[in-house]
């Protein structure tokens, strides 16, 4: 199935100079959502992890409906803020402006193994910020797939040694 039609390009979004990739047109379209999930489960088959990590907010949609197919156990990673419970917490450089990010201390055993789920993978400071979270809890991360990767930006030369997976490349 060819999902770059369901892609709708936004420019100057959220800042001057920044091409927005709106993956909502997608999630709108049951067939192609469907059709992305399932794509995501067949690439990821021959990676083994235990849990699936999801950065807030689009990596949950995705991640989430790929959990619920594999029946994997799911880990939300969020704002701060966000998480009731005690957090570990990383900060890091966005493709626009800074951010931090959370997860519950107890949210991973240690060596337990991680398959990152998120919608467009852009310098890749997110995936490997959560990389770093992950490796705090002295758990791995075995493997990272991204609806969209904008390969321009090359993302790849942050996240050596790790199997990175994407379905659509621009
Ligand atoms: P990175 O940290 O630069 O790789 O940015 C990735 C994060 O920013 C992801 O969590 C994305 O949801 C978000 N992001 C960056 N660029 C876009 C875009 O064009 N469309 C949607 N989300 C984006």
């Amino acid at each position: 199935m060819n999902f770059e039609k369901f892609i709708r390009d936004i420019p100057d979004f959220p800042k001057p100079g920044i091409i927005f990739k709106d993956i909502t047109p997608l999630l709108a379209d049951p067939e192609a959502f469907k059709g992305v999930i399932d794509e995501m489960a067949e690439k990821v088959k021959d990676i083994e992890f235990d849990a699936i990590l999801v950065p807030e907010a689009r990596g949950f949609l995705f991640g989430s409906a790929l959990a619920y197919k594999l029946g994997k156990k799911l880990v939300p990673v969020r704002k701060p803020g966000k998480l009731p419970y005690e957090v570990v917490e990383v900060s890091y450089a966005l493709e626009y402006g800074e951010a931090k990010i959370q997860m519950h201390k107890d949210a991973l055993e240690k060596g337990e193994k991680v398959l990152i789920v998120d919608d467009v993978l852009a310098t890749g400071g997110t995936i490997k910020a959560i990389q770093t979270l992950v490796e705090k809890l002295e758990a791995e991360v075995s493997g990272i797939i991204c609806l969209i990767e904008l390969e321009f930006l090359n993302p790849r030369e942050k996240l050596d040694n790790v199997r990175v997976e994407s379905i659509l490349k621009y």
